[in-house]
């Protein structure tokens, strides 16, 4: 009879994690109990959000292309890649001709990323990293994306600020805004607040539109103007997380090293480089 109750329990727990990664993606567990649970649902996250990802091109891609135009081969960095979903649809685009960084917190969601990515290798890293800041220096990035993260991210202020810090002035912030219809009531943010959330973080230009039920697009802009970052090699930007130099690595068996310190960096433990 226990061991009914004991199968029964420990499914409710594991029901009950389902539930809450699948409504508020584990908003209130922890970084890594959140990893924890994205790594067993990253096989099948395609699958379940195949209907919100169908369109990507024309609503994520096109219009963020469109935007940075000037720039020929734009440096960017996406924020809670998940499975990749935005550099997938980014290099799909024939103009597309830039280098992208894509960071998570689960190993699960970028090796799904890894494979769904492989084509495009050469101007891609993959990158596990769970906290801010993120180890790169100020004004790195072309554009910076966090696309359907944001109203993950408990706190908002510190987060929009370190997506408008690794800007460069004239880049573009693509993010998004969970809606009053996505049913995820406490973590939704108001149009008004997430406005005067970027304003305060020094973004102008702010466009949040329509996109699907769950989600608006937002688009905002860096004030000023600076000469475009342009493609880059990950190993030539990363801030080494345990000494803090930068651009300083060197390619050995294991995958980069820091040339200052000596460690390699998928021995530092808070970075995995896949
Ligand atoms: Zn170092």
């Amino acid at each position: 009879m226990e061991w009914i109750i004991g199968i029964l329990v420990i499914g409710g727990i594991l029901f009950l994690l389902d539930r809450e990664i699948y409504r508020y993606e584990g908003i209130h567990i922890g970084a890594r109990l959140q990893a924890f649970l994205y790594n067993r649902w990253s096989k099948n996250y395609d699958k379940a959000k195949a209907a919100s990802q169908r369109d990507d091109a024309n609503v994520l891609a096109r219009p963020l292309l469109e935007k940075i135009a000037s720039v020929p081969a734009p440096l960017v960095l996406d924020v809670a890649t998940g499975t990749g979903r935005l550099p997938y649809s980014l290099f799909r685009q024939p103009e597309f001709n830039g280098y992208m960084i894509a960071v998570d917190i689960s190993i699960g969601m970028l090796e799904q990323a890894k494979k769904k990515l492989a084509s495009y290798r050469e101007s891609l890293a993959l990158v596990q990293y769970r906290k801010f800041p993120l180890p790169f220096q100020d004004e790195t990035f072309d554009v910076v994306c966090c696309v359907e993260a944001l109203e993950l991210i408990g706190e908002k202020q510190a987060a929009v600020s370190e997506l408008a810090r690794l800007l460069r002035p004239g880049g573009v912030l693509l993010t998004s805004r969970g809606t009053e219809d996505s049913g995820r009531g406490i973590v939704v943010i108001s149009k008004d607040t997430l406005t005067s959330l970027l304003h305060a973080a020094g973004f102008e230009d702010v466009e949040i539109t329509p996109w699907w039920k769950v989600f608006n697009r937002v688009f905002a802009r860096k004030p000023g103007t600076s000469d475009p970052a342009g493609a880059q090699q990950f190993k030539d930007i990363l801030c080494c997380p345990q000494c803090g130099a930068v651009g300083n690595f060197v390619e050995v068996e294991s995958g980069l090293q820091c040339a200052q310190c000596s460690k390699p960096v998928n021995q530092i433990g808070e970075i995995f480089v896949l």
